[in-house]
């Protein structure tokens, strides 16, 4: 797990994750001592992994219906709070639950654990099997998770594997995309290109189910934040190209100008978000007032740079996930960039499908070269040549694109697991950004259940978080989740697909 953007600000500073340890008065005192006791013991251990990227703060032990109604109160109210475990260490009657759980608010996590890894054979007594009991006061709480239809992570297993402290650190890491989802500002530049019906959508819905906030900002405010931008500003950013990328030589020197006003307009888009405190934005080729360029190497650092999303052509459904995206793979190598299927390779056994755009696809889902740093002519929008960085994604197995469809009724997430693979030639004359990848289960089956799920051709690719994390953010969101994956079959996901129609539609009748 290396570090990669170590500018960035840290998303998980400040956020907690509440351990609440469940058990009850009947066991007298010196037992709830020792649950007390396991307890630290047990957080401390899971703090120390480094796994967890979020601390995880150990609250006093729940023993009473009025504790826990407290317990969820105060999470749901406090901001540092961005989700609940909850352990039953001894038998914890559930019905004290309830009120806590319907106030609940916030992310929840279901640990089946115990203190011991092997039942201590020859020494267990009846005071030892009371106290270490989670096999079966985990059950009772289950009962009364899933009777109240409260959506939640469950991780089972001992406190010591690496695969339970894996497992809540992703979980970890949708509760911070959930957080960020839910204080997001988008900035629209311009609304949606013209007829393209899919970037489309419900942004008073987004709202409501995504906690985002979705507004349109005059381009030519745009423009007057790009002119008041001082040429220092400018300079920094030049040197940061510099240092970053392989900068054309005609950048630096008779097209220095351009190099320039490229700069320029990442300023002064930098400026006008922090502004408004946004953390994702959006344009639109077809309305760019008069800025001279198309934005290019701007917005392609959003999300390496600022840990922002973007996406272009209006799309700010695909902005919103780039953002979460950024915001879950923090401190992992890879990150999350908008992506758009262009091209497949059909060869058998070579087939891919290349995505790409052409302009806004960012360098933090890693590139097999240095990213270069090029000026080249674009067919449409009617500008002035756009500077843009050219690169090709780094190999990368068990990566996702993930996109948000508005289906009238509900958004659907649809997800295909891929194989980021090197190109299997120069693709030299193409002057974008690009990726190479194999879908899950195959090229065939993959597109075909897309194209039957209706997903976007503007996706979300994360290189960082896989799979787990946003299956992890869709439960929270409750939100339905479509997943390509290697055991797929067309079939079965048609009727998959049937049924979480009829699931959503019965859920959402309140
Ligand atoms: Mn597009």
């Amino acid at each position: 797990m290396a570090l990669a953007n170590t500018t960035l600000a840290n998303p998980f500073e400040g956020k907690e994750i509440w351990f609440g340890v469940g058990s009850q008065d009947l066991y007298g005192e010196e037992a709830l001592r020792q649950v007390a006791a396991q307890s630290v013991e047990i957080v401390d251990a899971l703090n120390a992994t480094g796994t967890i990227p979020v601390k995880l703060v150990l609250k006093p032990t729940l023993k009473s219906s009025d504790s826990v109604r407290q317990f969820m109160a105060d999470a749901t109210s406090d901001d540092r709070c961005i989700g609940v475990i909850a352990w039953m260490h001894t038998f914890s009657p559930a019905k004290m639950w309830i009120r806590g759980l319907e106030a609940l608010r916030k992310p929840l996590l279901q640990l089946n654990t115990q203190h011991h890894q092997e039942i201590p054979w020859d020494s267990i007594d009846m005071d030892f099997m009371n106290l270490n009991q989670s096999a079966h006061g985990d059950r009772e709480f289950g009962y009364i998770v899933t009777r109240l239809g409260i959506p939640r992570k469950i991780v089972v297993g001992h406190y010591t594997d690496p695969e339970v402290a894996e497992k809540i650190g992703t979980w970890a890491r949708a509760c911070a995309g959930w957080d960020a989802s839910n204080s997001m500002k988008v900035m629209r530049w311009g609304d949606n290109m013209r007829n393209v019906a899919v970037t489309e959508g419900d942004k008073t819905e987004a709202e409501r189910v995504f906690g985002a906030s979705i507004n349109t900002w005059a381009v030519n405010e745009l423009v007057s934040y790009v002119d008041a931008v001082k040429d220092a500003q400018v300079k920094e950013l030049i040197e940061d190209y510099k240092a970053k990328y392989d900068v054309a030589p005609e950048l630096l020197g008779a097209r220095y100008d351009e190099l320039f006003t490229a700069a320029k307009e990442e300023a002064g888009m930098v400026n006008m978000m922090n502004a408004y405190g946004t953390t994702a934005g959006v344009d639109n080729f077809e309305d760019l007032g008069t800025l001279s360029q198309l934005p290019g190497v701007a917005p392609q650092r959003f999300p390496a740079e600022y840990g922002w999303g973007f996406s272009a052509e209006g799309d700010w459904k695909t902005a919103v996930l780039v953002r979460i995206g950024s915001v879950m793979g923090y401190g992992l190598e890879g990150g999350a960039s908008l992506m758009e299927d262009y091209s497949y390779n059909f060869v058998p056994g070579h087939e891919m499908d290349m995505g790409s755009h052409m302009l806004e696809v960012s360098p933090s889902i890693g590139s097999i070269a240095k990213p270069k740093l090029e000026i080249h002519p674009l067919g449409i929008g009617g500008k002035a040549d756009p500077v843009r960085l050219v690169f090709t994604g780094k190999p990368k197995r068990g990566a996702v694109v993930i996109s948000m469809a508005d289906m009238r009724e509900r958004f659907r997430l649809l997800m295909d697991v891929v194989d980021v693979v090197e190109p299997e030639g120069s693709l030299k004359m193409l002057p974008c950004a690009r990726a190479l990848w194999k879908p899950r289960p195959s090229l065939k089956v993959a597109a075909e259940c897309w194209l039957r799920a209706g997903g976007s051709h503007h996706t979300c690719m994360t290189t960082s978080v896989g799979r787990e994390a946003w299956e992890d953010f869709a439960r929270i969101a409750g939100v339905e989740l479509a997943t390509i994956d290697e055991h797929t079959e067309p079939r079965a996901f048609e009727r998959e697909l049937e049924l979480n129609e009829i699931m959503h539609r019965l859920n959402n009748q309140h």
